[in-house]
């Protein structure tokens, strides 16, 4: 559950957190009527789902209403990497010193939470490590041992931050930690942590991605959820009641159980194309299922090739393709379909399959050459 920048500096407020006095709204009027508020001068701030917005012009320095009404009206409705504006965020402009980086994220394969400092904040962390490796302080902390402030100051020391920065960074770090983890984050990044001309550090942005799993817990995290951008394709697959996830390529992907459709993904990706989902039709599979999911496949419009991977273990060879077959009769397929049908009865399946066979419906009997095939079409 990805949070906007001032849900994120909400949530970093409760813990505490230094940011910016500001509010959120939709309409340049009252975006004004802000930025009189905060007193100028002030910063309009384009709210969306990514980052990058400095770039975009998503972020303007206002020192008067003129200004804060321009750069308003200029926001709202601004095209960032196919996100619409249509929230605004206006806060009062810090004075910047310098830009860090800071960051808590888990690393699953060290089976421990990762702290990230950068004294080249601002710019993308992409960037940095890629350029300047060396410019990344990073420390891993146990999750049961939690993070002592002892350690934290000796990484905040090995990040060579302004010496000026050391107290303040360290209290915020700490403090970041435990909204990293009381909070039921995945992750929490201030880009940039500032250090203003005064002395003080203070987070100038925030992005915060919250647990989904955990709202249980926390039933304020309600308002988060209700904002998070939806994928047309997973809410037609919900209400199918589909276990779907979209991804960005153009193999279509539909399996029985999450581990084949999981490893589906993976044979995909291995043989060089890239799916465009992930879809587990569970067992059974039916025509009404299958017909439900060939749906969903078929109206995503970067699709291009369809790979249906069965195994059968309860579910008899013949039941899914007598599925396939009616739910094909049923489903108008703009794209090339192949199946690789294994398991129980898998040779009766297979009959059924071979008098509809054709250019548009293709059967392989191993996954790998299912894979490379429905990649090949892929391309065509
Ligand atoms: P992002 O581009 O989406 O990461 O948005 P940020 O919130 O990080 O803002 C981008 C850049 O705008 C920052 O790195 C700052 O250089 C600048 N900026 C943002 N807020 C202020 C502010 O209050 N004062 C000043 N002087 N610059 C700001
Ligand atoms: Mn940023």
């Amino acid at each position: 559950m990805d949070l906007l920048e001032f849900q994120g500096k909400q949530f970093f407020a409760k813990f505490g957190i230094p940011v910016s006095d500001g509010e959120a709204t939709t309409d340049v009027d009252e975006a004004v009527a802000i930025a009189d508020k905060v007193g100028y001068p002030v910063v309009v701030k384009a709210q969306v789902h990514t980052g990058g917005r400095g770039k975009a012009g998503g972020v303007k320095l206002a020192a008067n209403a003129e200004e804060a009404r321009t750069h308003a009206s200029n926001i709202l409705g601004l095209d960032i990497k196919g996100h619409i504006v249509k929230t605004i965020w206006v806060e009062h402009a810090s004075d910047i010193a310098e830009e860090y980086y800071a960051s808590f994220t888990l690393d699953r394969s060290a089976k421990l939470h990762l702290g990230m400092l950068s004294a080249e904040g601002g710019v993308e962390i992409e960037t940095v490590a890629e350029e300047n490796p060396d410019a990344i302080a990073k420390i891993h902390v146990d999750p049961v041992a939690g993070l002592t402030e002892e350690s934290c100051r000796a990484w905040v020391e090995a990040a060579k931050l302004n010496p000026q920065a050391t107290d303040g960074a360290v209290d915020i770090l700490m403090k970041l930690y435990t909204a990293y983890v009381d909070g039921d984050a995945d992750l929490v990044e201030i880009n940039p942590l500032i250090l203003k001309p005064t002395g003080e550090v203070h987070a100038l942005d925030a992005k915060v991605s919250l647990d989904a799993n955990a709202i249980y817990e926390h039933p304020e995290y309600e308002q988060y959820d209700a904002t998070q951008p939806r994928d047309d394709r997973e809410e037609a697959a919900n209400e199918k009641g589909l276990q779907y996830v979209g991804l960005d390529g153009s193999v279509g992907v539909i399996a029985n159980g999450a581990g084949l459709a999981m490893s589906t993904v993976d044979v995909v990706n291995q043989v060089g194309g890239s799916p465009a989902n992930f879809l587990d039709i569970g067992g059974g599979a039916n025509a009404d299922v299958m017909a439900g999911a060939l749906e969903v496949i078929n109206n995503d419009p970067a699709v291009k090739s369809i790979f249906i991977n069965i195994f059968g273990g309860i579910t008899r060879g013949e039941e899914v393709a007598n599925g396939i077959i009616e739910a094909m009769g049923r489903v108008q397929i703009d794209s090339p379909i192949v199946i690789r049908l294994d398991g129980t009865n898998a040779v009766e399946g297979r009959e059924i399959l071979q008098p509809h066979l054709d250019e548009k419906l293709q059967m392989q009997e191993t996954m790998l050459d299912a894979a490379r095939t429905a990649v090949e079409l892929a391309k065509v």
